[in-house]
């Protein structure tokens, strides 16, 4: 067993890990880090994702095993009948999300209202339905992708800003709520990170955006995955409630 190992590897069997999102970016590598644990890794991406039957052959490459579970993470039924197929689930990763430009001035009730729902109450349906199975189970730890947006602040992005405050505020509530029941929650506080969501924005912006880190680069979507994997492993046991910064210094906090 390797340090980071999940802390019920060999008290529990195989441990089950969900992960929202899953289809690009940096859920997909937080899927492939799990799996490189062999673990039973559920993947959850929109019914429209193209990339899931692949990544489950990669994980299986590697060792682990893989249930799809398509479904928009707003939908609270279809995040019920996600749930009424899990019977313990040791980890939960709340990541999808999008990321969408306005002036204040432009950004209408439905572009507010669709942001808000896919990262705030994704996150929320999912740790519900999470923290009922946990809670049973006396263990677990569920970990949300936030931003250092959600810290900062960022112009033209104040609906994402609101949606990432949101998800750091809800952690630190359900870490002292389900502390109790030995569940812990985290979230990572990603700066900017070279994925398909980042690209899209083009070269400039990619350059403009490195140019405001202490180490001048973005991030890629292992170094996220890295810290998401440790938060969630038995390696970051006396961790709950934390916002770990993983920003090539771009966020300092004390
Ligand atoms: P990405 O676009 O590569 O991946 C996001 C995935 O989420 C996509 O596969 C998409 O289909 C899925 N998704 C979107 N809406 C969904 C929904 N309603 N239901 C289910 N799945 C949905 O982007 P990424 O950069 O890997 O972003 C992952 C997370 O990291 C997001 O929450 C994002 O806000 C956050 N984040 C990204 C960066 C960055 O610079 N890339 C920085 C900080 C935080």
């Amino acid at each position: 067993m390797q340090p980071d190992d999940f802390d019920n590897g060999a008290r529990r069997g195989v441990p089950t890990c969900l992960v929202t999102g899953a289809g690009s970016g940096i859920g997909r590598a937080v899927a492939l880090a799990f799996a490189s644990r062999h673990a039973r890794v559920i993947v959850n991406d929109l019914p429209s994702c193209t990339t899931l039957d692949a990544l489950r052959d990669e994980i299986e490459t590697i060792g682990g095993a893989c249930t799809i579970a398509t479904g928009d993470v707003s939908d609270p039924g279809r995040v019920r009948e996600i749930f009424a197929d899990i019977e313990r689930l040791d980890v939960l990763v709340n990541n999808a999300g999008f990321l969408q430009e306005s002036e204040i001035t432009g950004l209408t009730d439905a572009m507010w209202d669709r942001m808000i729902r896919v990262h705030l109450y994704g996150a929320f349906y999912f740790a519900r339905e999470a923290a009922r199975v946990m809670k049973r189970e006396r263990h677990g730890a569920i970990v949300s992708v936030a931003s250092d947006i959600g810290q900062i602040g960022c112009e033209n992005l104040s609906h994402y800003s609101a949606a990432k405050g949101g998800i750091i505020a809800l952690t630190k509530s359900l870490a002292r709520e389900l502390a109790p029941y030995h569940v812990r929650v985290n979230a990572v506080a990603p700066g900017g990170v070279l994925t398909p969501m980042v690209d899209a924005l083009g070269d400039a912006y990619v350059t403009e955006e490195s140019a405001r880190y202490p180490m001048k680069r973005l991030g890629t979507p292992d170094e996220i995955a890295n810290v998401v994997r440790f938060l969630a492993s038995d390696a970051a046991s006396f961790m709950t409630g934390q916002i770990v910064g993983v920003n090539g210094g771009g966020v300092m906090n004390g």
